[in-house]
């Protein structure tokens, strides 16, 4: 009995720039199998983002502040390394359509390739984000389309913020 009840901790990385309600889907499904999941955002992620990473974690941080057994952290370099010094048990990523399909296999392949310790676990998001992308909120929200509803409040006010300000020329 003992021994079946050992904490079982995801790691849920990616560039999250912005997190929209997929992401947050993800995460709630991730908590009915894990104790616990940690969003990473990843620092050396992608080349041209529209949030700095401290911006991104301050919006995660917000969204998930009432989630117990949810924790928002950053890490640098190599995933697998940052999951097994964390003793966490799994990668978490989410999958929305084939198109997500050949990058994730290819990339929890590698992570396995680098420590077979380590699993990576797909959850399939609700079928109402399916089409949400940080990508597509982001251009939706630079040509002032409304993202309520796509993504948590805190993230809504930023990209306003963000863009207001770009169009003043300010
Ligand atoms: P990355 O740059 O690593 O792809 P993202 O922040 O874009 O980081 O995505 C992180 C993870 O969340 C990926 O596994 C991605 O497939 C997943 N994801 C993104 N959007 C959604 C969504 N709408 N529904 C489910 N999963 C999603």
């Amino acid at each position: 009995m003992g021994a079946l009840k050992k904490k079982k901790i995801a790691v849920y990385p990616g560039s999250f720039d912005p997190v929209t309600n997929g992401h947050c889907d993800i995460v709630w499904r991730g908590l009915r199998l894990f104790d616990g999941v940690i969003v990473a955002v990843a620092r050396n992620g992608s080349k041209n983002p529209l949030f700095t990473v401290e911006e991104r974690l301050e919006m995660l941080r917000e969204t998930f502040k009432d989630t117990p057994g949810v924790e928002v952290d950053s890490f640098d370099g190599l995933l697998v390394n940052y999951v097994a010094n964390r003793g966490a048990d799994a990668i978490l990523r989410g999958l929305r359509a084939v198109s997500d399909f050949e990058y994730e296999f290819q990339m929890a392949l590698m992570n396995r390739k680098l420590n077979k310790n380590i699993q990576t676990v797909f959850l399939m998001t609700g079928l109402r984000w399916i089409f949400i992308s940080s990508s597509i909120i982001k251009e939706a929200a630079q040509f002032g389309g409304q993202t309520r509803g796509m993504v948590p409040d805190i993230v809504c006010e930023k990209l306003q913020e963000k863009f207001s300000k770009s169009s003043s020329g300010v």
